[in-house]
């Protein structure tokens, strides 16, 4: 397959697609939606980093918590929502974000490191 594929969304399949498909060619699972709202989040999620990396924490803030809305499992973009809050000073929220991305990847080194910051500065 050449050019541009859309991964199905369903964990179980995985399959890729053509970039124009409307649906899944093995399960039928709709990707087209999928495949915009992987595009839009993606493209949050790089507005809310520069506007971290220019200082603009608030910003990124909202940013990171929009991809987070749309894609609750992502982890890159959770971490990077507790890491902006934490930056902020909203320690709650950033320890809820960490827990929630270790209880999906027990192992995830940012959520590791980010805990261990709020637990050290908690007690
Ligand atoms: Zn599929």
């Amino acid at each position: 397959m050449s050019g541009p594929v859309i991964p199905c969304p369903m964990a179980r399949c995985r399959a890729d697609n053509p970039f124009d498909a409307d649906e899944c060619e093995r399960c039928g699972t709709p990707v087209r939606g999928h495949a915009r709202l992987t595009a839009y989040t993606a493209y949050l999620f790089n507005r809310g980093l520069a506007a971290a990396r220019a200082g603009r924490l608030t910003v990124a803030r909202d940013h990171f918590a929009a991809v987070v809305h749309w894609c609750p499992t992502d982890t890159e973009a959770r971490n990077a929502l507790a890491l902006a809050g934490y930056r902020l000073g909203d320690v709650t929220e950033a320890r809820r974000h960490w827990e929630l991305v270790c209880e999906r990847r027990p192992d995830d080194p940012l959520a590791r490191r980010g805990l261990s910051l709020v637990v050290e500065g908690s007690s």
